[in-house]
């Protein structure tokens, strides 16, 4: 369907996150899912940010299942997992991390909760998610130069407010971390170890929050009817 995805294991993608953090330009992580597929057919624009990510992992089970169906190999990494190891790396390892998204409360206890758990966090900046100027936030960004950085906007906002830097800020990793921030605030709660092992946290999430039942259906199957005509014409 013309998108690239990369099949690292989760200590794969840590080893090259790593390396992308050393590099010399701000590089773009996008931990995609279905609906971001589905979104990214109906919008040229939001398809190029995927198209030129530096990374781009499968966040979900419905990609997993999409990989395998077409025959290819598939690790599923749950962003949320892989940006908190991305954070315990930066701290034994003293870089410098920036946090923007989410709301005011919701993004200060975020912050205070990590910097309580991860001994050494250096988080050198944070900012809500409700601004109407990214070019402040970019100055400020410029300012503190962080390495990692780490933005929760939900999608396609969080994919276009990172490529977007990557031609005024320092050298960075961003990466895209949609409700993260909730999570790690405590408003949220993760699904229990068990639906997360078997692949359900989407079922889990959306009988919890039934609300997003609009966002999986009817784009989750439609998504993997298309995958399976696709793999049949090739
Ligand atoms: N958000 C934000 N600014 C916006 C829209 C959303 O900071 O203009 C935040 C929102 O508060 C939430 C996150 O972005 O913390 C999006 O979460 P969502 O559940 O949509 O993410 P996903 O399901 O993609 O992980």
């Amino acid at each position: 369907m013309g998108f690239n995805i990369d099949d690292f294991t989760f200590e794969g993608a840590v080893v090259r996150a790593k390396s992308l953090i050393d590099g010399q330009k701000v590089s773009q992580v996008v931990t995609i899912n279905p609906e971001m597929i589905q979104a990214a057919e109906k919008d040229s624009n939001f398809a190029n940010i995927i198209k030129e990510a530096e990374m781009v992992i499968p966040d979900g089970v419905g990609i997993k299942l999409a990989l395998k169906l077409t025959g290819k190999k598939a690790y599923r990494i749950p962003g949320i997992d892989f940006a908190k190891r991305m954070l315990e790396e930066a701290a034994s390892t003293n870089i410098p991390v920036a946090v923007v998204g989410a709301k005011q409360e919701v993004v200060t206890k975020a912050v205070e909760n990590l910097q309580k758990e991860i001994s050494g966090l250096n988080i050198v900046y944070f900012h809500n998610g409700y601004f109407d100027d990214n070019e402040s936030i970019y100055e400020e960004l410029r300012a503190k130069a962080p390495k990692l950085i780490l933005v929760a906007l939900g999608s396609p906002k969080q994919e276009e407010f990172i490529y977007n830097a990557k031609k005024t800020i320092n050298p960075a990793l961003m990466i895209g971390i949609g409700g993260s921030l909730d999570v790690w605030s405590g408003n949220i709660k993760r699904a229990p170890k068990i639906f997360r092992v078997l692949g359900l946290e989407w079922l889990y999430r959306t009988v919890t929050q039934p609300s997003r039942l609009k966002r999986i259906f009817p784009a989750l199957p439609l998504f993997l009817i298309k995958v399976i005509n696709y793999k049949d014409k090739i």
